[in-house]
């Protein structure tokens, strides 16, 4: 599978398919100078040899391993990094490859973009998350005061997918990527919708050969919303259906408990119900609802949580218009629109939500 991304700056490839990491060097446009390949110890055990030795052709191929999880996006080991990158006396014509998730992505891609003013850059994701965090071109790293505070926009040459690596992921992965390939089929049209529901019936059905066309469908929605909307003016907030109620919901069980996905599955749901409230219409709630369940992923917010807290919380955060809180809502699949919703009508719905 192959899909082209177009942006006003560069254009770049997709590839998708099984197997991939053994014959990149078929998708690499050109030779570069030396290879920088960037990854974590969960992956690197699985699958750094074989980029090596795809890569055995150059006598310039480094490798540096960093922890997994989301504490390797900091400064810290951002500035390891280049101090161990810098001591290669690499020049312009060098390449970083990200191996890995989105947290390899983002931190790759940000050494990239900042080592020498900027030196090409390969995503090679291994998550399902990363079909989404692998292009759009936002590369950054954390800050003690917040996620993704340093960072910079910059596109990689290609992406080269390889699904074979979905197969050592945990199941708990799977969910929280399946979210969003889902909410990219919502937000885009009810033909994608329904092709999902019908392709990925239950959680157990995913077949990676089915599987690719289907990420490929995902990928492209974003592409698209992402190509419309360079420099997030409008379009792209389209993303973030899902993430207003979804990020209070990471953030208040405490990070860990819900994966990202899986907090955005139960934001995604609550969009629904408001944009049905907001807009009088009829939404597929129940069949999304359902299609959820089979999916393993969360549809109901979390013991403990209140509706008050959740408010708060999405009030502290950024996204706010005019004192309120702004939503992606729907008002038909496949029909995102950015709304300020009054608090009111929030908190009440909250709490009919909660109490199921
Ligand atoms: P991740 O990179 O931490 O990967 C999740 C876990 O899976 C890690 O423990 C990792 O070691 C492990 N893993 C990765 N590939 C594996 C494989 N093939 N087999 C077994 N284990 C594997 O997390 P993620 O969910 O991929 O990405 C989350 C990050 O992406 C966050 O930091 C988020 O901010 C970022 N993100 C960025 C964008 C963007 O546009 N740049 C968009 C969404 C999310
Ligand atoms: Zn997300």
């Amino acid at each position: 599978e192959r899909l082209d991304i177009q942006t006003p700056h560069k254009n770049y490839p997709v590839i998708i398919g099984d197997g991939l990491r053994f014959k990149l060097t078929e998708f690499l446009s050109k030779s570069y100078s030396a290879y920088v390949i960037i990854t974590d110890d969960h992956v690197a055990p699985l699958y750094l040899e074989d980029v090596k030795t795809a890569l055995s052709f150059s006598t310039n191929v480094f490798d540096f391993v960093v922890p997994a999880g989301e504490t390797a996006k900091s400064f810290a080991t951002y500035k390891r990094l280049i101090d161990d990158i810098v001591a290669l006396n690499l020049d312009r014509k060098s390449c970083v490859i990200a191996l890995g998730g989105g947290v390899i992505g983002d931190l790759a891609g940000f050494v990239a973009a900042t080592f020498l003013r900027g030196v090409a850059f390969i995503q090679m994701p291994t998550t399902l998350l990363s079909h989404d965090s692998s292009i759009g071109g936002k590369v950054g790293i954390n800050h003690e005061h917040g996620k993704n505070l340093i960072g910079a926009f910059y596109h990689p040459e290609a992406v080269l997918y390889d699904t074979e690596c979905l197969k050592t992921l945990p199941a708990s992965e799977w969910r929280s990527g399946l979210a969003e390939v889902v909410k990219h089929a919502i937000i885009d049209s009810p033909e994608l919708y329904h092709r999902m529901r019908q392709e990925i019936p239950t959680f157990d059905a995913i077949d990676l050969h089915t599987f690719a066309p289907l990420l490929k469908a995902a990928m492209a929605v974003k592409a698209n919303v992402v190509a419309n909307d360079e420099l997030e003016a409008g379009m792209r907030k389209f993303l973030n259906f899902g993430h207003t109620l979804g990020h209070a919901i990471e953030k208040e069980s405490g990070y860990g408990v819900l994966s990202h996905g899986e907090a955005v599955a139960i934001g995604m749901i609550f969009a629904l119900r408001l944009s049905e409230r907001i807009y009088h219409i009829a939404l597929p709630v129940a069949e999304i609802i359902a299609w959820f369940k089979r999916l393993s992923l969360p549809i109901a917010i979390p013991k403990g949580l209140t509706s008050q807290q959740l408010l708060e919380r999405m009030k502290y955060d950024k996204k706010r218009a005019d004192g309120h809180i702004v939503f992606v809502l729907l008002k038909a699949i496949g029909e995102p629109e950015v709304t300020p919703v009054e608090d009111a009508v929030i908190s009440n719905l909250l709490a009919e939500f909660i109490n199921g």
